[in-house]
């Protein structure tokens, strides 16, 4: 064969494996869309190495390990029973016992979880850290819920979702609706179902019992981390950058916090209501006051901080001129026409602090307008990073220092940018941190795979 027959026979097995992924879970859109975005990036590599072909690797990869949907009943405060929907997808321990959050959004459902779970495969691999991927949740709506209810419904989710969960086997942590609060209930109620004391077994734990320094922390530096690396390969930095930040989470404030403490100008940020603009830089001692302890809408910063305006509906924020776009909220946040105007208002690097934040027709204006794009699976690999310091932090029965921890997620990030770099160059695609990063992750998943056989 010469290398363009072979370009070509990998195109059409990628594609027959991409209709296959449709014919099986039909409308499923999410998941269609995190297939085809890490496929078309593997076409070089078939090409190149046809015996991941002769295994069947993508056949098997595209397909979960395991997917486990439950019930979950529970009463709320006025006595009143609700019955929600529980998963946990298992989708590949070739690396390590299965490893991801768990996210409770109303919007939650099978094509959810396996997008999310299909994604934290590569980025896992990434890290370099030998965890696997998986992820769960349930369609739960926490907003309004009184502690109690909270309480309760995580319990009685726990109380299902214990049988499939370990230190050694699968290792779950939050995302969007579930935070530390979330996380030490399902730890409570996991310790009296199991009659043991099993730190390992979910991370992003409270630091008094077993959770690590800089986890909370970590998600949103490494997001800037990231960005400040592709910023360097330029000779930019953040020092005086106008930055537009989505989202008001976790994932949102630290990456506030970080690019600020680089000398940033953070103007804007969002909840799934609408979004603020402080043309002074968001305050984020509020911030952080307003979301942490009241839990309230990101509207109330605008009552406090007179010069800040509130804009109800949240894609608004993306006509905001910027230097530096940090998605942080949710998937498929940026369309088209948001990516068209980021980059029109001379938007310079993109990094992706939540996953899926941008839609594949949005990736293709950021790249093919040469804008510096950092991929959610490469960019915000950063938490689950530091889940799998705190999983070793656990094994050893210590802990270890903020800057010790902080100092290994630099490193870490750092590293992903290089593999993600070099796998692009590698492969024909030079500057495509997509591909790049999807390449990277793949090699060392498939590699884990091919040694293990066909299992
Ligand atoms: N939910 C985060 C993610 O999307 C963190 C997962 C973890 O720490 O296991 O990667």
């Amino acid at each position: 064969y010469t290398s363009e027959q072979r370009g070509s026979t990998a195109k059409e097995y990628v594609q027959s494996v991409y209709k296959k992924v449709i014919q099986r879970n039909p409308n499923e859109y999410e998941f269609h869309q995190a297939i085809k975005e890490i496929l078309d990036s593997l076409v070089p590599v078939f090409a190149k190495h046809p015996h991941y072909v002769k295994q069947g690797i993508l056949e098997r990869l595209v397909e979960p390990e395991r997917m486990v949907t439950f019930r979950i009943p529970w009463v709320d405060d006025m006595g009143v029973i609700h019955v929600n929907r529980g998963f946990r997808v298992q989708f590949n321990s070739a690396l390590g016992p299965y490893k991801g959050g768990l996210r409770f959004h109303p919007s939650v459902n099978a094509s959810i979880i396996k997008f999310l779970g299909f994604e934290q495969i590569f980025k896992n691999a990434l890290t370099g850290q030998p965890i696997g991927g998986g992820k769960g949740g349930a369609d739960f709506d926490p907003k309004g819920k009184s502690d109690n209810e909270i309480m309760r419904f995580t319990q009685s989710f726990m109380t299902e979702l214990y049988k499939y969960i370990g230190p050694d086997t699968d290792v779950p942590a939050g995302d969007i609706g579930v935070g530390a609060r979330e996380i030490g209930y399902m730890f409570g109620q996991y310790k009296r179902i199991r009659g043991g004391y099993e730190a390992g077994v979910l991370t992003g734990k409270g630091i008094v019992y077993g959770g690590s320094l800089a986890r909370k922390e970590a998600t949103g530096y490494g997001c800037v981390y990231f960005a400040n690396e592709m910023l360097k390969s330029k000779g930019l930095n953040f020092r005086n950058a106008k930055v537009v930040v989505s989202g008001s989470g976790n994932v949102s404030i630290y990456a506030i916090e970080k690019a600020q403490q680089l000398g940033a100008r953070v103007v804007a940020c969002s909840d799934s209501n609408g979004y603020i603009y402080d043309p002074c830089g968001i305050d984020l001692n509020t911030l952080k006051r307003l979301k942490e302890v009241e839990r309230k809408r990101i509207s109330e910063y605008a009552s406090e901080h007179l010069q800040a305006v509130y804009v109800e509906g949240c894609s608004g924020i993306w006509s905001i001129p910027c230097d530096i776009a940090l998605p942080c909220a949710t998937q498929n946040e940026i369309d088209e026409a948001s990516a068209q105007l980021l980059v029109a208002n001379g938007v310079t690097a993109i990094s992706e602090g939540a996953n899926m934040p941008s839609t594949l027709k949005a990736i293709e204006v950021f790249l093919s307008n040469g804008i510096l794009f950092g991929p959610a699976k490469a960019a915000n690999a950063g938490g689950v990073a530091v889940s799998a310091l705190e999983m070793a932090q656990n094994n050893m029965r210590l802990s270890w220092s903020f800057e010790e921890v902080d100092a290994k997620l630099h490193v870490i990030m750092q590293n992903i940018y290089d593999h993600s770099v070099d796998a692009a160059k590698e492969y024909g695609a030079e500057g495509n941190l997509v591909t790049g990063a999807n390449i990277a992750g793949f090699l060392r998943v498939a590699d884990a795979m091919m040694a293990q056989g066909i299992v």
